[in-house]
């Protein structure tokens, strides 16, 4: 008899989303996280507080876990990882790894919520100096000192006195690949402005973007405030290179409004890194043999209407496995992917004639 459970894989934002939306329409969900904590991204790499309503990660992410936690219909398997899959829709066997050895679950449906990670500054764009000079950070790495209320220059342990963020990297580049937009990255470092102003009032904060994307209504939740309240300087142009200077950085560039080259002075460089589908969300596709866009993250088949559906009957995907999102796209296509897996398993056969 087939299956009435449906493994979700991945504990991040995305699949707590569907694990909770399963169980809350009567399903019975099997929960697979590879870390030995539930959360995903935003409680591995330290969030300090997000967007648009600056509430604490760690609170919104421990919401979301409770919503899970306590429902008798969700099973939680941490520190497992699927390994195996046969079978076809609804009759799914489903190996799963953990410490304790291999267990098979018979499924109905799967859900992948395997996520992204960032995209490395040190692997194309060598010419921003990350891995080289202490100074030079990534969006990740400032969430932590924000959430320790540290911000510091690594090179001397004192705050500093000018910080820029550089937009764009590792998206919207053809020469790597990364042509798409990673869509959260002008909300995040522009929160981030807002919370070293807050933090550091005496610290002078830019951002050098090609162009501002805010998302909805982040553009007067986050990007208005931020240089109406906090003063923080957007300037139009385009980073190519840092180097050191004395015990500074210095940016270099070109000022594209006023089509001139630019060298500034910094203490402390914030390199906006971008999304890519994580080592689970590209290894999900080899074992779940569904298909990846040309980029590694999960294709969804009938977009825009269907965003969660996959080329094999009875897997769908949510969440940033799909490509950038931001935490309500995480949110909506969690939903979406549990009520179809439901509704999946309890639809009917028609009768004949
Ligand atoms: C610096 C930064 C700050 C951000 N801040 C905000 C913000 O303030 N507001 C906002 O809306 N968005 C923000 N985002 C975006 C947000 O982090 C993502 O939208 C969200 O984390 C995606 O959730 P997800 O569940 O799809 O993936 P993830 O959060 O990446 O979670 C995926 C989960 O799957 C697990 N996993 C992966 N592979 C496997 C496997 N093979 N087996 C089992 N488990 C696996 C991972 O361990 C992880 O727990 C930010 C992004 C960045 C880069
Ligand atoms: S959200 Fe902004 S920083 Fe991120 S890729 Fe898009 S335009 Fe660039």
């Amino acid at each position: 008899m087939a299956s009435d459970t449906i493994v979700v894989i991945g504990g991040g934002p995305a699949g707590l989303e569907a694990a909770r939306g399963v169980a809350e329409l009567g399903g019975k969900a099997v929960l697979v996280e590879m870390e030995a904590f539930l959360g995903g991204t935003p409680i591995r790499e330290h969030y300090a507080a997000l967007t648009p309503h600056f509430q604490s990660a760690e609170e919104a992410m421990g919401g979301l876990i409770e919503g899970v936690t306590s429902q008798p219909g969700v099973e939680v398997l941490l520190e497992h990882q699927v390994t195996a899959c046969t079978g076809e829709a609804p009759d799914f066997s489903v190996t799963v790894t953990g410490p304790d050895g291999e267990r098979v679950v018979e499924a109905g449906g799967i859900i992948v919520a395997t996520g992204f990670e960032h995209f490395d500054p040190g692997r194309e764009t060598q010419l921003y100096g990350y891995y080289e000079f202490p100074d030079v950070l990534a969006l990740q790495d400032l969430e932590h000192m924000l959430k320790e209320h540290n911000v510091v220059r690594p090179s001397t342990g004192l705050p500093p006195e000018r910080i820029c963020f550089v937009q764009c990297v590792g998206s919207r580049d053809r020469h790597i690949g990364n042509e798409y937009c990673s869509k959260v990255c002008c909300g995040v470092a522009s929160k981030e402005a807002i919370e070293v102003r807050q933090q550091l009032p005496g610290c002078q904060v830019f951002i050098f973007y090609i162009d501002m994307r805010m998302y909805g209504y982040w553009e007067n939740q986050i990007y208005w405030p931020a240089q109406e309240e906090y003063h923080v300087q957007y300037v139009k142009g385009i980073i190519t290179e840092v180097l050191p200077k004395g015990d500074k950085l210095l940016v270099r560039g070109e000022d594209t409004t006023m089509g001139r080259p630019m060298e500034v002075a910094m203490d402390m460089v914030v390199l906006s890194v971008g999304m890519e589908p994580s080592k689970g969300t590209r290894s999900m596709a080899g074992i779940l043999g569904i298909t990846p866009n040309k980029y590694g993250f999960i294709e969804a088949v009938n977009p825009p209407l269907d965003t969660v559906s996959t080329n094999r009957r009875g897997i769908w995907a949510c969440g940033a496995a799909l490509g950038p999102a931001d935490l309500e796209d995480c949110a909506s296509s969690g939903g979406a992917a549990a009520m179809k897996a439901v509704s999946f398993l309890r639809r009917k056969p028609v009768a004949a004639g």
